[in-house]
């Protein structure tokens, strides 16, 4: 059985709060928000990190696709998007995940 949390989350094995699901892609609320809007976005299938999942054409393209329609779906036109990639810039959970930040103003280069 999976100790991944996410694959966890993606089974309805533990709660979240979702917020849009098609068949290749998964997005729940951040339980730690930065900002109004901070949706989480992950393949079904699990890979560890983005380079593991552009190994798999059709879940990366897939991931891509749900944020699209996540954000038509809730109205966003302006909204940033972020993988960490390795412990070293914070990531903390080994299943891929965009997290999507729209509703407060963003710097450029990001802190
Ligand atoms: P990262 O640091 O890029 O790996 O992002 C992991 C994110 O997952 C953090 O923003 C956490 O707040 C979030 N997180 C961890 N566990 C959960 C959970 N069970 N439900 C929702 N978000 C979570
Ligand atoms: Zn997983």
């Amino acid at each position: 059985m999976t100790e991944c949390v996410f694959c966890k989350i993606v089974a309805g094995e533990i709660p979240s709060t979702k917020v849009y699901e098609d068949d290749h892609a998964f997005a729940f609320a951040d339980t730690n928000p930065q900002a109004e809007t901070h949706v989480l976005v992950v393949p079904k299938k699990h890979y560890a990190d983005l380079p593991d999942l552009a190994n798999d054409p059709e879940a990366a393209a897939g991931l891509l696709a749900g944020i699209r329609d996540l954000a038509q779906e809730k109205g966003l036109s302006d909204f940033r998007t972020v993988f960490n990639t390795g412990a070293g810039v914070g990531q903390t959970v080994f299943h891929v995940h965009a997290h999507v930040l729209a509703g407060r103003s963003f710097g450029w280069p990001p802190g």
